[in-house]
Parts: structure tokens; sequence; C-alpha cells
């Protein structure tokens, strides 16, 4: 019986308990929650682990808690650049968006791309384009700014860097600083991965700047013969090292297990090019990783018979 499982997050970064409200790190881990359990029952159901990593990061970009969706980082230009990636691990194939600034759910983008369409990823007017005519709405451009993301826009445009979404405070992590893509991966009781990974890139990044979100290899992976993958953390870094698929290579040509693999990445690869961040996997007999570099992960799991979990920091 396979053990079937769904995995998520909400992005990494520099987490404070001491600058946290009781109040808000509530309200992260009740969405955390609920999301978690609605995938459990889509998997309970006999639903593909594609429908289920669909649907749980639909959910997290819908959350304004999270930089995906509404809610978003802004760019140095005070605009919204949405990436988003899926892939089917039975089948290897995927789907993505790269800087979409009118789709409300860039991940139900990138799964029409996978669905719908020849390519693997699509960007800018022409995925936006490509997903009107596959029937979804289209917002406007301010549909997902919030006054808590252009006060951190603010607080950060002038010090010429960019900050992952989770880094500063007033919430469990550090808004100014956290990485707060959000990610699913799971495995469905016919033995199938899937991984899907959404964001809202970088606060004050350049407009026109793609990350490793939507890039296939980069912050999302899966395969049947080996392992699913979503990260979150400094892109560039994941770019540069193909983390996802590192984790996938090492396990298939290298017989490590997902522990390995994953520690390897995060622990070593990721931090030795000063990169922050961490990732969520499932391998295909149900073993979970969910490791991170950085002080905190918002992070939660599932077996279909068992309870939900959730936590934020190292420990909790
Ligand atoms: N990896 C994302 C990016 O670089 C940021 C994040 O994980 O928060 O766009």
């Amino acid at each position: 019986m396979t053990r079937a499982v769904i995995a998520i997050h909400g992005g990494a970064g520099a987490l404070s308990r001491s600058t946290t409200s009781a109040a808000r790190e509530q309200q992260y881990r009740q969405q955390l929650h609920d999301i978690v359990a609605a995938g459990q029952q889509i998997l309970a159901a006999g639903g593909s682990a594609l429908d289920a990593v669909t649907d749980a990061v639909r959910r997290l970009e819908a959350c304004p808690l999270f930089n995906a969706g509404r809610g978003a980082v802004f760019t140095h230009q005070g605009t919204h650049e949405l990436d988003a990636s899926i892939m089917d691990g039975r089948t290897l194939q995927a789907g993505a968006v790269a800087g979409v600034s009118h789709i409300e759910h860039p991940i139900l983008a990138a799964r029409k791309v996978l669905e719908a369409s020849p390519h693997v990823l699509l960007i800018g007017a022409g995925a936006e384009a490509f997903a009107v005519a596959q029937g979804l709405e289209p917002v406007a451009a301010d549909f997902f700014s919030t006054p808590e993301r252009l006060a951190q826009l603010l607080r950060v445009r002038d010090s010429n860097t960019t900050q992952l979404d989770h880094d500063a405070a007033a919430t469990p992590l550090d808004e100014d600083r956290k990485l707060g893509t959000v990610g699913a991966v799971a495995l469905d009781l016919h033995g199938n991965l899937a991984a899907a990974t959404s964001t809202g890139g970088m606060t004050n990044k350049q407009a026109g700047r793609v990350g490793d979100s939507p890039l296939i290899g980069a912050g999302c992976y899966a395969s049947n013969d080996s392992v699913a993958v979503s990260c979150t953390g400094t892109g560039e870094v994941f770019m540069r090292t193909l983390a996802a698929y590192d984790v996938a290579a090492q396990m298939k040509y290298a017989g490590r297990s997902l522990q390995q693999a994953t520690a390897s990445v995060i622990h070593d690869t990721i931090p030795e090019l000063e990169g922050s961040g961490g990732l969520i996997a499932v391998d295909a007999q149900g073993n979970l990783a969910l490791p991170f570099n950085s002080e905190g992960m918002y992070r939660g799991f599932a077996y279909v018979e068992g309870a939900v979990e959730v936590a934020i920091y190292r420990d909790s």
C-alpha cells in the first residue's frame, strides 16, 4: 500500500519568535493546517498527486500571508511579476509561467501550459494571453497589492538589496527578509509523484527578473523514479545549482537516500554559494524531508491516514 502524503511550504527565512505576535503566528498555523487537510482529502479520495499539489498551491496563492498570488511582493518598480511551475512525476510533463501580472492563480496557468500546450515555460504577455484563452480570468495589476507588501517595498527600496520575503519584523518570519514562495509535493495512492511552486519573487527585485520557482530542475522537479521537490530561497543560487534536480540526481545516480540528498543540497551546496532557504521533498516510498538552512520555514504535511503536522521554527 502506498504511503500517500502531501507536504506544503509557505517560504523560508529569518524567523524570530521575539517579533511574532501569538495571534499572527496562529493565523499562519491555521492556514497551513487547513491547506494540508484539504490536500489530504484529495489524496484520500483517490485523487492524483498532480491535482493535490495544484489545489494546495492555489489555496496558498489565495492567502495574502504568503508571497504568491494575492499578497505577492513588489518589484523595485512597484509592480508584481509572478512565477509558477508544476511537474507530473508520472509523465515528466511540466508547465510554467514567469513574469505574469494579470493572472489570479499563476499555478493554474502553469497547469494549463502542462496540459494544453506543447511548451514548458511561457512568459509575460504571451503567458497571460494563453491563460485567458484557456479560460482563466484576467485580473487588474493591482489585484495582488496589499498595504503590508507596499510598506515592505518602501522599507527596502533605497537599500539597493533584494529581500527574501519572510526575512523582518512583526510576523513569525522577518517579513522583509523571508523567502515567501509557496509549494507542494505529493505522492498519491496510485504511486505517482508531483510538485508545484509559486512565487512573487523577491521584494525589490528588478522588473524582468525571473527566479528559480518557474524553472523546472531549479525550484521544482518531480519524477516517479526518484522524488518530488519544491524549493524556496535565494533564487539565483537555486538556479545556479539546479537544486531540485540535484536532489533527484543524487538519489538516482548516486543511490543516496532522500535524507542524504536533501541535506547535501540545503546544508552544503546552497550555503557554499551563500544562498539560504529550504525545500520540501517526498520520494516514491512516501518518505518526507523538509530541510532548511534559514531560521525557519512555514511547512506542513499529512499522510492520508495520519494527523496534520504544521511547523514554522526549527523545533515546532
Ligand atoms: N525562490 C524565490 C525566488 O527567488 C524566492 C522565495 O523562495 O521566496 O524568486
